[in-house]
């Protein structure tokens, strides 16, 4: 019943390579949000919208090695049980 106002807690939830280690207020166009600070795989620190981690719109720190390694990451992990949609056959010459 009290959904619309509740501030989800996020610590420890990972969203992509960034674990979340605290929630607190971020200033946005001068509207106050619900913000996390996270650290990244890469050992970054830092602090985003807790809107943006759960859209996946921010997966990483922002630097090129930590987006390239999530990029990597997805394609070893999550795309096996897609293949049959994305037709394997495509491979072939
Ligand atoms: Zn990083």
């Amino acid at each position: 019943m009290r959904k619309k106002n509740q501030i989800e807690d996020l610590t420890g939830q990972r969203f992509g390579l960034l674990t979340v280690t605290s929630m607190n207020k971020v200033e946005l166009e001068c509207e106050i949000r619900t913000g996390c600070t996270y650290i990244c795989d890469c050992g970054a620190l830092g602090t985003t919208i807790a809107r943006y981690l759960k859209r996946g719109s921010k997966e990483h720190c922002g630097s090129f090695e930590c987006k390239k390694k999530l990029n990597a990451q997805r394609m070893q992990s999550s795309y096996k049980p897609h293949e049959d949609h994305f037709g394997v056959k495509n491979y072939a010459n």
